[in-house]
């Protein structure tokens, strides 16, 4: 039995404090020796249903990384879901291994057990290191799985429709930035061609921009190359020094830092990495400060749980093609609140999808 007179020290406890800190309602640890699974599932927020929201496997540096990525993932999943109006709370998994060399049926199907003992309060899918091979392992253990191969009766792969939805967001930034949509002739650096990011090219090349991409890995570069001849490569470090007119991230997330903000020569950040701003308070306060529109992460990239939702709640893949077509409006509206409100345009986009959670929230009250 815990006394209430016993004084905590908040560094003691660094896990409960930061999930007080950002909200959060509940993780799991998941660990079992026999497969060589350490995961953590993170369930920030389900106000407005299920929390859904992708499971990542990274080699982190730390178990500290680890879990300052996972807390910060699910906050933006939830974020996502409430302003994209999808009945869908924020959650997120990260599973702490080498995606190249540590997969194996066995750790899906054992980490697809931890996500069925949680009743169905968080559904997981793709993210960066697991593709629909390993989602089909977790199925075997758990239904709360959303896009699964469409060959197993699920809506797929979901980065075609992230790009869709990265695109229209660009073009929805550059209408508010340049007074006109159109990107043709505008030189556009692709940080990440994984599977976001490459078709993400295919839509600039197709509108005729001037496509800089880099890459740690030389095979995706080479594959984009041999599509595309005309998009020019530069190395992982001088992504950042590019004379651009648009930044896109479409790689891992705190690539808007103290750093990079000195270096970054663009108009326009419209990507689909997560948490591309290192530091929500100064560094989204720096891009409005230097006057760089920054279409908001977790606006700009809802295509894909959209498409997960559509999955989840058996609506047709057009509404959710439909309903990410729109991210073009709704980045457009954002960008016009900020500036009339003269406030940093992540915490224009963060205090609207709040506000969605707090009024349903009062909705759902019992009689
Ligand atoms: P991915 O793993 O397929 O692609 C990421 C790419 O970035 C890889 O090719 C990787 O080699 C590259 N990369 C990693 N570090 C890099 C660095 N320092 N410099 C340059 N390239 C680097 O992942 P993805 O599914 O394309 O997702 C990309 C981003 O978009 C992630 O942040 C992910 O969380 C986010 N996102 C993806 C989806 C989706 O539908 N896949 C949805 C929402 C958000």
């Amino acid at each position: 039995m815990i006394e209430a007179s016993v004084k905590y020290d908040k560094k003691e406890l660094g896990v409960l404090s930061s999930m007080a800190d950002m909200d959060h309602e509940q993780l799991l640890f998941c660990n079992d020796k026999a497969t060589g699974l350490k995961a953590i599932i993170a369930v920030h927020n389900t106000v407005l249903g299920p929390s859904l929201g992708g499971t990542r496997m990274w080699s982190y540096a730390s178990e500290a990384d680890a879990l300052q990525d996972v807390l910060r993932l699910s906050r933006g999943m939830t974020y996502k879901s409430a302003i994209s109006g999808i009945n869908l709370g924020g959650g997120k998994a990260v599973i702490i291994g080498n995606a190249r060399t540590d997969k194996s049926e066995a750790l899906f199907r054992r980490f697809g057990k931890f996500v069925e003992s949680l009743n169905g309060k968080y559904i997981t899918a793709e993210d960066v290191g697991i593709n629909p091979k390993d989602i089909s392992y977790m199925a075997m253990e758990t239904d709360y799985v959303a896009g699964l191969p469409k060959a197993q009766g699920g809506s797929g792969d979901p980065s075609p429709v992230t790009a869709f939805g990265v695109y229209m967001g660009m073009k929805g930034a550059a209408k508010f930035a340049y007074g006109s949509e159109s990107l043709e002739g505008r030189k556009i650096a692709v940080q990440g061609v994984g599977h976001v990011g490459s078709y993400l090219v295919d839509s600039l090349v197709k509108e005729g921009a001037k496509v800089v991409i880099t890459d740690i890995h030389e095979e995706l570069i080479n594959a984009v190359t041999t599509k595309h001849s005309q998009v020019e490569v530069v190395s992982v470090d001088d992504i950042y020094d590019v004379e651009m007119d648009i930044y896109a991230p479409c790689a891992l997330g705190a690539t808007v830092n103290d750093d990079t903000l000195n270096r970054l020569k663009c108009s326009v950040i419209c990507g689909a990495a997560n948490n591309q701003l290192e530091n929500e308070q100064t560094h989204g306060k720096a891009l409005l400060d230097k006057g760089v529109v920054y279409a908001p992460d977790f606006l700009v990239n809802a295509g894909g749980v959209m498409n997960c939702y559509a999955e989840v709640a058996g609506h047709a893949q057009d509404w959710a093609m439909a309903e990410t077509e729109n991210i073009y409006h709704t980045t457009i509206a954002i960008l016009e609140h900020s500036r009339s409100k003269g406030i940093p345009v992540q915490e224009a986009a963060i205090a609207m999808a709040k506000d969605r959670i707090n009024k349903i929230g009062q909705v759902k009250l019992p009689l």
